[in-house]
């Protein structure tokens, strides 16, 4: 079995491994990178593999870091089957058309001014078309039983408790007459949150790729964030501001309206009356689909809503459909809180509400989400003195505030918990999905601690993997596309420029990350070059 990593390696987002084996192509995840204009543009880059090439699909969840260049993959000849569960279909029936549309207005508005400059018209990188289209190759299947997808490969999907429908990947391969068996963590849920049921443990396997968002951090316990939430609030309505926070729609905003209906039902809250906005059309919707999905829930919340106290469901909780009603929300006196989306602040309504409130000291900004580097978001949550929302210089002067503990992921205790629980030591660990820190230490206390022999992934990288023995084996790679060349050269000729004005000072983060890309590129162009000389010779 060829295992390959096309995403996710080295950096959070963009979730995409290739297994080829027994004749076939199987992805894993094909996700969106995001984060700023570096990870937009890898979205733009060609797939190192012919998407026509790829027989199916097996998607982890839906999430749009997994599942967000699905469509892209159909529109460039992806034809077979995705398998994943019933509630992560449903979920996806939402948000790819959503994240589709996102990308169409993004196109737009580029174009528009691109076109005063006098540049050329580029398409978006999918359309909503191509977002209903890839719905029709989803396949769906039940948690916890084997499938066998031919004579030699058999999968199992097993909860997650990361969201809704969230699932690890189990699958067996036979392959020279001896059977191999690799894990595919997805992302792995923490234990105890509210809604979702505790990570499946697997107890056996050979080779596992592992997610290792949280690889460095502890999260706070329950109680404390839930506190800390009351008191910012409590605040915020004595001042008469809003609190605003910026959530993504699946899985956190549901996570938060339990608890926002817990806090304001206990006998004394003085939160009673304050008016609660949804204000994303995507986390209304995901919402529904999490009030029909009773039965992937953990047992509190389902004995909740089965004694009539439907957590989705209480005194001013309004749910805002249309961008009028959106609208009307900043012309309100009195204080709210609005969650909207999305949950790093890039697109959606969540920017109107900075907008009117981050300048205003009585609100508040609350981060109950994980904020990519070069985002809105984290911008914000690092503490900028001011940032730009459509085109508008916008001083921050409301107090900022970031709930660590909510996270959907496992910290570092629940990650190594997880693996410490084969008991079959897989022969190795690929890491994925971290930053570098994260992988880092995670590496070294799987080592240390579980005394698992592993390897962070690297980008295009892949191993031979057999039952007895693995080794690293070099990249093919795909056809050469002309315009994707020179379209790499002019985004180095861009950056580069931008990049060599900012050298005399001192070199920023962001800066260094955009170096280190450049060279990524310019070492993918000499090999492309290369190939094409010869192509043509
Ligand atoms: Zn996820």
């Amino acid at each position: 079995m060829k295992l390959t990593f096309y995403g996710a390696a080295g950096t959070v987002t963009g979730s995409c491994h290739l297994l080829e084996v027994d004749g076939k192509k199987i992805l894993l995840d094909a996700g969106l990178f995001q984060g700023g204009a570096e990870a937009d543009k890898m979205n733009f880059n060609q797939f190192e593999f012919n998407p026509s090439e790829v027989d199916m699909l097996i998607l982890s969840h839906a999430h749009i870091d997994h599942s967000g260049r699905i469509p892209l993959l159909v529109k460039r000849g992806f034809k077979g089957e995705i398998i994943t569960s019933v509630p992560t279909y449903e979920l996806c029936k939402i948000m790819l058309p959503d994240s589709a549309y996102i990308q169409e207005s993004e196109a737009e508005w580029n174009n528009r001014k691109g076109k005063r400059a006098g540049k050329r018209v580029k398409e978006p990188l999918y359309t909503v078309r191509d977002a209903e289209a890839s719905l029709n190759l989803f396949h769906t299947v039940e948690y916890n039983k084997i499938i066998k997808l031919d004579s030699n490969i058999s999968i199992r999907i097993r909860d997650a408790g990361h969201i809704l429908g969230s699932s690890i990947i189990e699958l067996w391969v036979r392959e020279n007459n001896e059977e191999l068996k690799l894990v595919y963590s997805g992302d792995i849920g923490n234990k105890d949150a509210p809604i979702m049921n505790n990570p499946s443990i697997i107890e056996e396997a050979d080779y596992v790729i592992m997610e290792s968002t949280y690889g460095d951090r502890l999260h706070k316990n329950v109680q404390n964030k839930t506190l800390f939430l009351l008191d910012i609030i409590t605040d915020t309505i004595e001042r008469n501001g809003n609190v605003i926070i910026p959530s993504f729609a699946v899985e956190r905003t549901q996570e938060i309206l339990f608890i926002l209906n817990m806090l304001k039902e206990s006998k004394s809250s003085r939160i009673k009356d304050v008016p609660v906005y949804v204000d994303s059309p995507l986390a209304i919707n995901a919402t529904k689909i999490f009030q029909s999905f009773l039965p992937y829930m953990d047992e509190d919340a389902q004995s909740l809503i089965k004694d009539g106290d439907d957590p989705f469901d209480f005194h001013n909780l309004i749910f805002t459909h249309t961008s009028d009603e959106s609208k009307a929300i900043n012309s309100k006196t009195g204080s709210s809180i609005i969650i909207s989306a999305s949950g790093m602040c890039e697109a959606g309504r969540i920017k109107h509400h900075l907008k009117h409130n981050l300048w205003r000291e009585e609100s508040s900004v609350v981060f109950v989400g994980y904020q990519a580097k070069n985002t809105l978001g984290r911008r914000i949550k690092d503490g900028e003195k001011s940032v730009k929302i459509f085109g508008e210089e916008i001083s921050i002067r409301s107090s900022v505030y970031s709930i660590e503990g909510f996270s959907d992921h496992a910290d570092q205790k629940g990650l190594l918990e997880w693996v410490k629980a084969y008991k079959k030591k897989p022969k190795k660990i690929f890491l994925v999905h971290g930053e570098e820190t994260a992988l880092k230490e995670l590496s070294s206390l799987l080592e240390e601690e579980a005394g698992i022999s592993n390897e962070i992934a690297v980008f295009g990288q892949a191993f031979e993997l057999s039952a007895n023995s693995y080794r690293r084996v070099a990249v093919e790679r795909a056809e050469i596309n002309k315009d994707n060349l020179l379209s790499t050269l002019n985004t180095i000729k861009s950056d580069f420029s931008v990049a060599l004005s900012n050298m005399e000072s001192r070199l920023s983060e962001e800066d260094n990350t955009k170096l280190d890309y450049l060279l990524y590129l310019l070492e993918k162009l000499q090999v492309d070059i290369c190939e094409l000389k010869k192509e043509i010779s």
